[in-house]
């Protein structure tokens, strides 16, 4: 197994210059979610305006896939509905279960499907759901309210 299929560019440079970190001062939920096996902390808030994310905005610390996972979430999930998200929520939690069998689906996931190669790896696949757990949590949050 290389390396070069862990760490990927693109991964690297969310890591580098992460997107949508610095927590919302307003928001309709927030989860602080850990990842024990490595350290790995994240924050997410979430703000709803009606069924769209209107934001989603995060801070943490931890290791490179970690963070450069929830970065690429909240870019993805930001402006899209509940349901969408969803979809796209499902389908990378299927990717990381898929032991680095599958490639992911591009035309859901688009840049996210660099994490495929991270499925091989059984200690990193709670590095990389950190944040899409999060997600999980802080929508039925919201949801709740
Ligand atoms: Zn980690």
């Amino acid at each position: 197994m290389e390396l070069d299929s862990l760490y990927q560019e693109v991964i690297l440079d969310h890591y580098k210059h992460p997107q949508h970190k610095g927590l919302s001062p307003t928001f309709d939920a927030q989860v602080h979610h850990v990842n024990t096996s490595c350290g790995d902390e994240i924050t997410l808030n979430i703000d709803l305006e009606g069924n769209r994310i209107n934001t989603l905005t995060w801070d943490g610390q931890g290791c490179s896939i970690s963070q450069a996972s929830v970065s690429m979430m909240s870019d993805l999930l930001t402006g899209k509905t509940l349901e969408e998200a969803a979809v796209v929520v499902n389908s990378f939690s299927e990717l990381m279960a898929s032991k680095g069998t599958a490639a992911g689906e591009p035309e859901i996931l688009e840049d996210a499907v660099a994490f495929a190669g991270v499925s091989k790896f059984p200690g990193r696949i709670k590095c990389a759901l950190l944040g899409w757990m999060a997600f999980k949590d802080v929508a039925i949050q919201a949801q709740a309210k």
